[in-house]
């Protein structure tokens, strides 16, 4: 069995200093970036979904996963020789305010992977148990949230988000109590574990912990391992590295952003702690999609009241998060100018990449200044008339730029009212909008290619997820592969497949888990 084969280096907990303790009871870990603590062991695990291509640069293959022992093993209930699991700490502004000590909480890492290309990949079950950053809390996740993320974090890969990878989806056998609306009326519902993977889980609060207590010491170890696994292409002995490498940081987040913007995506807790020193998509909770564009819609009804992690909201909140982490590493530079010029880079960054995407979404060889505005309108518009998103886009491509008719676009308008009193806009920007793509230098083959590229078909609404979820409940798992197989070539039309590139049924509109979502997970 290749489970067993696996090579693991785990130099996070090698080369950075770990908690003493090694108890899983809640504390504060001064001086140490991690915790050793076991996976707390589950009644019956059982894995129910995977990711194959995840699997394959594993090495390992469906019977290895398949097998009773991969579900023992990521479900929680013994390791490989070679883990050694941890628990790493870190702190974060939370909704904008500084929440202290945070930590992995319900995230053990099992270990760092090196695969047989050469590849580092950390592997950690997300819903394991216990650990001393569990703050009184459980460690656990549910069946609805571990299916969200599962899926989510799959689905962006594909979509060509940059993204934390998910290996496995394994359900435990066991309840967990979750207050969904925080009403006081607390159920049982079942636990899961997802194994998600990435090259690295380090966040900005990572940096923003030792900083806060002013251990500068553990803040520039912190950063020289970080340039060292991470960023090895930086990590010369140049003085000016730690500049570059805060410059990397912001342009890698800006382009996650702009790529967020461009699929309609909002991660609805955009905390500190979220957000992933690679420029990773990181932590799916309360995320959801855009149907009807919306700048001011947020999935999180935490959030509901201010409205600070919304849609529209998203490129300046990560802008904010920079600067949070540009403060706290600020203690290793004489002079704050390199960390002006980073966040100077992250605007430029994103907009450049922005502008690479309205060229691509409305199939323009070239984005001009005028387009900047034209899709600026056109967003205004489609806020007002209810149009959906992503199928407005994806349709746009069928108008013919020699006649112009909204006929095509038909199907993404979410009201018949509104569509009568928006129809005369939109066929005079259609008209406008047709008028620049003949004089565009692209044939139609060209741009057709571009915008299916730049405009997907299947997205993971909100209500599909809720859908797999509602069967997986049941004990009917083949919700979750469909929409895993659908979502595995997003940009392109599958035949047979239509219910997963429609618009939101009306039911959908108010029921939790479609619309909106509490953080209780
Ligand atoms: P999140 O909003 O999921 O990013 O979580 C914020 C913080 O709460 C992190 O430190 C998590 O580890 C912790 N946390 C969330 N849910 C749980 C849970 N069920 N048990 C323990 N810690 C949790
Ligand atoms: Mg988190």
């Amino acid at each position: 069995m290749t489970l067993t084969t696996l090579h693991f280096d785990n130099a996070f907990i090698r080369e950075l200093p770990g908690d003493p303790d090694h108890g899983s009871g809640p504390r504060q870990v001064a001086g140490a970036l991690y915790s050793r603590v076991d996976p707390g062991p589950v009644a019956a695990p059982r894995t129910v979904a995977w990711s194959r291509e995840m699997a394959a640069e594993l090495g390992l293959n469906d019977a290895d996963i398949a097998s009773p022992f991969f579900a023992q093993v990521f479900g929680g209930n013994g390791v490989l020789e070679g883990m050694q699991p941890w628990a790493s700490n870190y702190g974060g502004h939370q909704f904008g305010v500084w929440a202290g000590q945070l930590g992995d909480g319900r995230a053990i890492s099992l270990g760092e992977v090196v695969t047989s290309q050469g590849k580092r990949l950390e592997l950690q079950l997300k819903g394991a148990g216990v650990t001393p950053y569990s703050r009184g809390a459980d460690g656990r996740a549910v069946l609805r949230s571990s299916v969200r993320e599962f899926l989510c974090s799959e689905a962006m890969h594909h979509l060509g988000v940059p993204t934390t990878r998910a290996l496995s989806l394994v359900v435990t056998g066991e309840a967990v109590e979750r207050d969904m609306f925080y009403d006081g009326h607390p159920q049982d519902e079942p636990g899961a574990i997802v194994c998600r993977v990435a090259p690295s889980f380090i966040r900005f609060g990572h940096f923003e912990l030792p900083a806060s207590r002013g251990d500068i010491d553990l803040l520039r170890r912190l950063v020289d391992f970080t340039l060292r696994r991470d960023f090895p292409h930086l990590n010369g002995s140049d003085e000016n590295r730690y500049a570059d490498w805060f410059a990397e940081i912001c342009a890698r987040t800006a382009t996650m952003i702009a790529h967020w913007m461009r699929v309609g995506f909002v991660h609805g807790v955009m905390n500190t702690d979220n957000m992933s020193i690679l420029g990773l998509t990181i932590d799916y909770g309360p995320y959801g999609w855009v149907d009807d564009f919306d700048p001011d819609w947020t999935p999180n009804t935490t959030d509901a009241v201010g409205r600070r992690y919304r849609f529209g909201q998203q490129p300046n909140v990560a802008w904010w998060n920079l600067s949070r982490l540009a403060a706290a590493i600020a203690p290793l530079f004489d002079d704050i100018a390199p960390l002006q010029a980073g966040l100077d880079r992250y605007v430029a960054e994103f907009t450049l990449q922005t502008r690479r995407d309205i060229a691509a979404k409305l199939g323009l060889s070239e984005c001009r200044d005028d387009d900047v505005t034209r899709i600026e309108t056109l967003q205004q518009l489609m806020h007002q008339a209810e149009v959906d998103m992503t199928l407005f886009f994806r349709a746009l491509s069928r108008v013919d730029p020699h006649a112009p008719q909204l006929e095509p676009l038909r199907h993404a308008f979410y009201d018949e009212a509104k569509y009568t009193a928006a129809e005369a806009d939109f066929l005079r920007w259609l008209d406008a909008y047709a008028a620049r793509v003949r004089e565009d230098a692209w044939a139609p083959a060209q741009r057709l290619q571009c915008m299916h590229a730049a405009n997907p078909c299947y997205v993971l609404r909100n209500y599909l997820a809720q859908e797999a979820i509602d069967r997986a409940t049941q004990g009917d798992y083949e919700g979750i592969h469909t929409l895993l197989d659908v979502l595995h070539r997003p940009y392109e039309e599958q035949p047979g497949r239509e219910h997963f590139a429609q618009k939101r049924p009306e039911w959908a509109k108010h029921r939790a888990g479609c619309s909106m979502l509490s953080c209780s997970s």
